[in-house]
């Protein structure tokens, strides 16, 4: 009980594919220390771990050892059933005891989040939807997650897949994905999801940034775009349907792309069940950091 008078500080770690970022938070919610480091995920879960030892000792450094909570978010969950992680695009870590094995190496107690729920509950609680009651935060990177935030809570669910959005499936007969069923949301409006379209259409390698910001396009092209803002609309507005958010927040290296809010915003509206749409789909206000402030504000859960 001693130390949890004393927690002055929430430790949050975001585990990603290729970076591992963690930040300080003080008791007032400021970050006060960030740093980044390489995943290496292709070198293994051991690397992993020491990595992200490594993130967790910078920032333990710059607090001057002083008492504190921390939060990791990752993708994937842990099953309530197995205490394993699955789920995960960063497909090594599957299958292991995750939280285990973090609070091992960093011989704390931790808790252990999905980072889509991370980045939804720090945009809700910090960023831009701070002044909505039912937020549904969406991340499009190289994959595609989903966090819903009622009254600053994170919705979690009682089998912990709360906003496991990219992994609904909307064509059946679509692309493979990962996770071993076909055409899920993430396998169309993610970044790799775009960037496999392209390469089977254009027999080219061309990252979904870059394609979505040139000049002008070729007729099939154009048909790429339109194929991804379709999809685009057609995932959301089942979110809409079903729930009816009071707003959704976009992250991940995609939100960046201004069209999402207006073209894209547009093919949502089309599909809504209803005679009007008014739904705000908003960018994030916390960029990259919004994982891991998320990951420090579920952290200090365990002191609060
Ligand atoms: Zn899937």
């Amino acid at each position: 009980m001693a130390e949890r008078r004393l927690t002055k500080f929430h430790i949050g770690i975001d585990l990603g594919g290729t970076k591992i970022e963690v930040a300080a938070l003080n008791k007032t919610h400021d970050v006060i220390f960030r740093e980044r480091v390489e995943t290496g995920a292709n070198k293994g879960t051991e690397h992993i771990l020491n990595q992200i030892f490594k993130a967790y000792q910078s920032a333990t450094q710059y607090i001057k050892n002083a008492a504190h909570s921390v939060g990791v978010g990752a993708p994937g969950s842990i099953s309530t059933k197995s205490g394993l992680l699955r789920n995960s695009n960063t497909t090594c870590l599957n299958g292991l005891p995750l939280q285990k094995l973090i609070e091992k190496k960093l011989n704390t107690k931790l808790i252990l989040e999905n980072d889509a729920n991370c980045f939804a509950l720090a945009e809700a609680i910090m960023g831009a939807a701070i002044n909505y009651n039912l937020v549904f935060g969406v991340i499009m990177g190289t994959g595609c997650g989903g966090g819903f935030v009622i009254n600053k809570q994170l919705r979690i669910g009682p089998q912990l897949i709360a906003g496991e959005w990219g992994h609904s499936i909307i064509n059946p007969m679509g692309p493979k994905c990962y996770c071993g069923k076909q055409g899920c949301v993430e396998t169309y409006i993610s970044g790799s999801g775009l960037e496999n379209d392209i390469k089977k259409n254009l027999k080219k390698h061309i990252t979904a940034k870059d394609f979505l910001n040139q000049k002008s396009y070729s007729q099939v092209e154009k048909k790429i775009i339109d194929n991804f803002y379709y999809y685009f609309g057609l995932s959301l507005s089942n979110i809409i349907n079903i729930i009816d958010p009071d707003v959704i927040v976009l992250g991940g290296g995609l939100s960046q792309q201004k069209e999402l809010y207006s073209y894209g915003k547009q093919e949502v509206y089309k599909n809504i069940f209803s005679d009007y749409c008014m739904t705000p789909i908003i960018k994030n206000k916390l960029g990259d950091s919004a994982g891991v402030i998320g990951a420090a504000l579920i952290g200090a859960k365990l002191v609060c």
